[in-house]
Formats: structure tokens, C-alpha cells, sequence
């Protein structure tokens, strides 16, 4: 799986909080991605952050 972070973000940090080996907020304020593919083990908490996210910027491409 990978992700993408549209240009939607409003980088309020909830996708940071919850799987912080994946989404790191940048200085401009906005989510960026930490790995090319998700690790296995990390892709059901990616998947729920991904429905958490209030803007629904985050992308998931299986
Ligand atoms: S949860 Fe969504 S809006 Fe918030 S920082 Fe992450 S991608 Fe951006």
C-alpha cells in the first residue's frame, strides 16, 4: 500500500498523532509521507487514519 496526502491537508495533525512512523507534519503545515510503502503491520491503522482525516486528503493506493 502507499499513500498520498492531497493538497487538501489542512495539516491539523490527527494522521501524525495516530501512526507517526508514517505521517509527519511539515513546517509549511502540512502532512507529508515518511515511506514509500506502508509496512504491513502499520496498514489497518493507515486505513483508519485515513478515514479519520476531517479533509479526507489521504489517498490509499493498494
Ligand atoms: S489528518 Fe488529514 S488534514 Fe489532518 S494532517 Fe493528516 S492528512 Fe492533513
Amino acid at each position: 500500500m502507499r499513500v498520498i496526502i492531497k493538497d487538501t491537508c489542512q495539516g491539523c495533525g490527527t494522521c501524525e498523532a495516530a501512526v507517526p512512523d508514517v505521517f509527519q507534519i511539515q513546517e509549511d503545515g502540512s502532512a507529508r509521507v515518511l515511506v514509500d510503502t506502508v509496512p504491513e503491520q502499520l496498514e489497518q491503522d493507515v486505513r483508519e487514519a485515513a478515514e479519520n482525516c476531517p479533509t479526507e486528503s489521504i489517498e490509499l493506493v493498494d
